[in-house]
């Protein structure tokens, strides 16, 4: 094993143009700061031994050629998978910063309360001075539907249990966690959908997971269900969404996510009075543990041992 990195090669920060700066100040308090290339980067790039990136820059893998390690600065590495040139049999890991998941729930449960609440309704009365009560009816908590159980689903599920609300959960493949009603595979989405009141995204965006939430996945949750999407924009047939809420199929939808990024002024979702939109604020993944985490795993590469929070070509995640 090679602690000194510059023995083996350069790491390449390629995360995002106003991002770089701070990624190579983290990893400068791992490795020397000789051994950091930041992109773009004129010179040559032959000794690289790991890119940190999200949405791969064009052409930046054609440069690479001694590639050990690919690592998404995302929890998600969507951006990484679908990189055209991507090389094979380079392992992939993703970014998962120990704060992530409470980080996650704490908004999830903040919209899907605020929803639940109405506090929007509040706020819009407020802004009238208004003393108007709103009837919420019998206080009965609605059935929580979260798409995906991995390390942030699991997370806020167990949060919607301890806060007495029924949970329902759906995975890939069969997951069982306390308190958590789980189904799992095709076969399990529509039995869980059918009681799914508010319906919340957190799976990771794959072949199988892209326009998910459509205008069918709509049709099947209660009339009145409330959708938020935290995974990817990807995750929903944007055009699918307006008129199922208009129809009344749907009360509302907190979206964080959006299939262009920023989202584009003119877009109906900015003006529609049911749909709360947040830029892509969830939660995110501090560099200094991006950093450490690429480090780690570049020490695992060197030393021939599996990495951390691999993400499988395969399956898509
Ligand atoms: P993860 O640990 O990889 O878990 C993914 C979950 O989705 C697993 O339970 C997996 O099933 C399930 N899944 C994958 N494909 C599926 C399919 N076709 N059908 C049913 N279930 C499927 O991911 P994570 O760390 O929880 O993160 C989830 C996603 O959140 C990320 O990929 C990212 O896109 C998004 N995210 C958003 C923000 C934000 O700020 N908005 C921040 C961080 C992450 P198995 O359990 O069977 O594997």
């Amino acid at each position: 094993v090679h602690e000194d990195p510059r023995v083996n090669g350069t790491i390449l920060l390629a995360v995002r143009r106003d991002f770089n700066a701070l990624y190579a100040e983290a990893f400068a308090q791992h490795v020397p700061r000789e051994s950091i290339r930041v992109w773009p980067f004129e010179g040559p790039l032959d000794d690289c031994e790991c890119v940190v990136t999200y949405r791969p820059p064009e052409g930046l893998f054609a440069r690479l050629p001694e590639l050990r390690l690919i690592a998404s600065a995302g929890a998600g590495a969507d951006g990484v998978l679908g990189a055209a040139g991507l090389p094979t049999g380079v392992p992939i890991m993703r970014t998962l910063d120990p704060q992530l998941p409470q980080a996650m729930t704490h908004f999830v449960v903040a919209v899907v309360l605020r929803h639940l609440r109405r506090l929007h309704e509040h706020a819009a009365a407020q802004t009238r001075a208004e003393w108007g009560r709103v009837d919420l009816g019998v206080l009965r908590p609605a059935t929580i539907g979260i798409l995906g159980l991995g390390e942030l689903g699991t997370h806020a599920a167990r949060a919607f249990v301890a806060l007495g609300y029924p949970v329902l959960g759906w995975s890939r493949t069969p997951r069982a966690i306390e308190g958590v009603e789980c189904f799992a595979g095709d076969a399990g989405l529509a039995p869980m959908l059918a009681r799914s009141e508010v319906l919340v995204c957190l799976l990771p965006l794959t072949p199988g997971t892209r326009r998910i939430l459509n205008r069918d996945l709509f049709a099947r949750l209660p009339r009145g269900a409330y959708v938020v999407n935290v995974g990817r924009g990807e995750h929903l047939a944007e055009d699918d969404l307006v008129p199922a809420i208009d129809s009344g199929q749907l009360t509302g939808a907190a979206l964080d996510v959006f299939v262009t990024e920023p989202l584009p002024a003119a877009h109906a979702f900015w003006r529609h009075p049911k749909i709360f939109v947040t830029p892509h604020v969830a939660t995110f993944n501090r560099p200094e543990q991006c950093a450490a985490q690429v480090v780690a795993n570049l020490r695992r590469v060197r030393a021939g041992e599996p990495i951390h929070n691999e993400v499988h070509r395969h399956r898509g995640y």
